[in-house]
């Protein structure tokens, strides 16, 4: 026993009620040591990053850009030895696109560049655009009428204009900046609040029918993506040169999503451009300056990126071959950078796991299968396709259902992981929080469950909890995340913290092994207490432009 068991052994002691220590699983503390060494010694967590962003770049579902990256990483993990690698086509149904090029400038009533991220699945300028600015503020629930009545009044000035879309946003200071990492107490609290058990579920509620929204409805106001939708093909209608969101962040952040019908014949060009820019250009037509403005934006389309793939491979079991551990991260990314912490990090991290494995040499007993999702951006996809074909869902069994021990993911950036959230019964925290005891040095420190099914949105593992099986999500310190990395133009590898990768990766390698090797598949919801499945599996898209979507 090393002396970093026994601190270990000392702090899960003193934290009276968290743990009963390790009474049933017996984790392998000598490959748990070997993992320690290699993970520390010959990491190649950096190397995969830096591959993945700065070599192939923006990976956006559907790009040659992920095609490329998925590619490179069943090479990478044909080196390591893994076997069964291999590219698992999904139906996207929209043509992959990239931005190549796009400068922002304003000509008067200064000469300056601006900062501005492309919105994707929308169209280029065509050359150089240059007009005036114009800005429209769209009026508040508008109903189908008030709509059309509102552009109808400010058709006139659209042609051959800059159309700046709302308000400028007055981001306050943050007085308050978000903390880098957990406290233990705090964590603690919530990996030892065990979601309440339903005594009997209720019947589920009728499904509201709701009645088709017609334009011609003078009542109703229209919903954010019939808003969009008018409002883009108006602006194409009228000959507007180019649409122009506000990011409404501080500190130049933009957050650039898509044109939600991914057709690019359905919006103008379209860019959101940073607050501080569109600051000033509001200010200055507010004093009645003119401000004029030019764009040359370049995107191009790909027809071959209507089909998407999730890369998969495996570290064969022995003698429970047919069971499988899964762990994994999505690959694909928004464009606005090189998407490091979201998530080139997650599949950086599940493949130095399975590459750490594989170099220690061990014998799992379960299959151990990695794979690296598309589509997770735009609504968990490729994880979704993944599940439905190969598992199916605790309603509608596939063979491989049972077979399933858990899928484990990564996807909240680059801090430490600090315990695990788990779908299924109190058993399944139990044993993962004792299988992770030895890690309490990394600040692994346990365990938890939900019974959430059907969310919509979330990650990847929501695609296996969704269909009832035991999807594990890892909880991380949140570093810089949500405050400044998380779909933002400074998504990129500067960001990423080198030893809390590599401690995440030794927790990830150590966990899974355990899985690999134990008795009995990781405990799940029996008939009796599964979750009701969820009355629509289908996420809502994303909209346009600068406003934040639910997938992670
Ligand atoms: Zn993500």
């Amino acid at each position: 026993m090393t002396s970093r068991r026994l601190i270990g052994l000392s702090i899960a002691v003193s934290l009276a009620g968290f743990a009963v220590l390790a009474a049933e699983e017996r984790p392998d503390e000598a490959v748990f040591w070997k993992i320690r060494q290699e993970a520390t010694a010959r990491s190649q967590i950096l190397q995969t990053v830096h591959v993945l962003t700065d070599v192939y770049g923006p990976r956006l579902t559907g790009s040659p850009n992920l095609k490329a990256a998925s590619d490179w990483a069943l090479q990478q993990m044909a080196s390591w030895g893994l076997k069964n690698g291999h590219l698992e086509p999904w139906d996207f149904g929209h043509d992959g696109w990239t931005n190549e090029r796009a400068t922002a400038h304003m000509t008067l009533p200064a000469k300056d560049s601006l900062v501005v991220e492309v919105v994707a699945w929308t169209p280029g300028t065509k050359g150089v655009a240059r007009g005036h600015a114009v800005q429209i503020t769209l009026p508040a629930r508008a109903t189908a009428v008030e709509m059309t009545s509102f552009l109808e009044g400010i058709k006139s000035t659209i042609g051959g204009r800059m159309v700046l879309v709302g308000p400028h946003r007055v981001v306050p200071v943050t007085f308050n900046p978000a903390p880098l990492r957990r406290e233990d107490a705090d964590l603690l609290t919530q990996l030892n609040n065990q979601p309440a058990q339903p005594a009997a579920q209720p019947p589920a509620a009728p499904q509201q029918a709701q009645p088709p929204v017609s334009v011609n409805d003078s009542q109703r106001p229209l919903t954010n993506a019939q808003i969009q939708a008018q409002l883009n093909q108006f602006l194409l209608d009228n000959g507007a040169l180019v649409r122009i969101n506000d990011a409404g962040r501080d500190f130049g952040q933009i957050r650039a999503f898509d044109n939600s019908t991914r057709d690019v014949t359905k919006a103008p060009p379209t860019v959101v451009m940073r607050n501080e820019d569109y600051g000033r250009i509001s200010r200055l037509l507010a004093d009645k300056r003119a401000v004029e403005l030019e764009f040359e934006i370049v995107n191009r389309s790909y027809p071959e990126g209507r089909t998407s793939y999730n890369v998969i491979a495996e570290l064969p079991g022995s003698d429970k071959a047919d069971e499988v551990v899964m762990l994994g991260g999505h690959l694909d990314s928004w464009h606005a950078a090189t998407g490091a912490t979201d998530n080139a990090i997650g599949c950086a991290v599940m493949l130095e796991a399975v590459r750490i494995l594989s170099a220690i040499g061990v014998k799992p007993r379960r299959t151990i299968r990695v794979a690296l999702w598309s589509g997770e951006e735009q609504g968990l996809f490729g994880s979704a396709a993944y599940v439905k074909q190969h598992f199916g869902t605790f309603e509608d069994q596939k063979p491989a259902y049972g077979k399933l021990s858990a899928y484990f993911n990564m996807d909240s950036g680059t801090g430490r992981i600090r315990g695990m959230t788990a779908f299924g019964p109190a058993a399944t925290a139990t044993v993962l929080r004792e299988a992770t005891a030895s890690f309490k040095d990394l600040g692994m420190l346990g365990a938890t469950t939900t019974r959430t099914r059907g969310t919509g949105g979330g990650t990847d593992s929501a695609s296996f909890s969704n269909a009832g099986l035991p999807g594990v999500n890892t909880i991380l310190d949140g570093i810089q995340y949500d405050s400044f990395t998380w779909h933002t133009n400074l998504d990129t590898y500067e960001r990423i913290v080198e030893d809390d990768v590599k401690k995440a990766a030794i927790v990830v390698a150590g966990t899974v092994y355990h899985l690999a090797m134990r008795e009995e598949l990781l405990p799940r919801f029996s008939k009796e207490d599964m979750p009701r499945p969820p009355a629509s599996a289908q996420p809502a898209a994303p909209s346009t432009g600068a406003s934040p979507t639910r997938s992670n």
